[in-house]
């Protein structure tokens, strides 16, 4: 017994506690699954496809993940950074939409549908409104940087309405939305590409190119946060 517990205590000194957490928060509901893409599929699904992706790179990296809303069902808004609570960073994912005006109608599968092909790219928000802005730039900066060396290029079109935080990094201010600024810690929105776009939808799915996105993210993630003063 004795010998046992030793080796319990040697097992846990050998593996230390992981060095940070993110909260992995799977943007949209099933219920309410947010934009809807060129071929009628929800972002929800989209989202919650690329999160275990996320998940598997930051823990490459010895970054613990803690599940948002991982089964959809996710109550309000505002219970999304109440779950985060204690964690060091907030991450949602995210896929992009363009705005009506942009959109045409195509037939797919018989289907009447909307799209576009004129934006395509990923983009990350931060709010000045979150107790801690600086560190939410520094961390959406350094995603967005990741994922420019790894190949993947940026949207422009939330410019003007959401001004640049850092317009090399595709990182912008988008102050009131209630999952950046209700957190208590650092939190960034990344919007990983534009499911409105015919040829990014298909893209955006491909799983080769998932994990490439996904080693990015962690790669940024990890900068930031072995970086950040704990
Ligand atoms: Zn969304």
């Amino acid at each position: 017994m004795r010998t046992a517990i030793l080796a319990a205590a040697a097992l846990t000194f050998a593996l230390p506690a992981p060095a940070a957490e993110v909260a992995l928060d799977v943007g949209h509901t099933l219920a309410d699954p947010g934009a809807i893409s060129a071929r009628g599929r929800g972002e929800y699904h989209f989202n919650r496809d690329l999160a275990p992706v996320v998940q598997a790179a930051l823990a490459a990296r010895g970054i613990a993940v803690r599940p948002i809303n991982y089964d959809g069902r996710i109550a309000s808004l505002s219970a999304r950074p109440d779950a985060a609570r204690g964690s060091d960073l907030f991450l949602s994912l995210h896929h992009d939409s363009l705005p009506a005006h942009e959109q045409e109608l195509w037939v797919w599968e018989g289907q009447r549908l909307s799209y576009s092909d004129r934006y395509a790219g990923f983009s990350l928000h931060v709010s000045r409104r979150n107790p801690e802005a600086t560190v939410s730039g520094r961390c959406a900066s350094a995603i967005g940087a990741a994922m420019r060396l790894a190949g993947f290029v940026p949207t422009r079109h939330h410019y003007p309405k959401h001004p640049w935080a850092d317009e090399e990094n595709a990182v912008h201010w988008h102050d009131n939305l209630v999952v950046l600024h209700r957190t208590t810690m650092p939190a960034v929105l990344f919007e990983a590409g534009v499911i409105k776009h015919r040829d990014e939808e298909l893209q955006l799915s491909d799983p080769e190119r998932m994990a490439r996105m996904a080693d990015a993210i962690a790669t940024g993630v990890a900068a930031c946060l072995y970086a950040m003063p704990r």
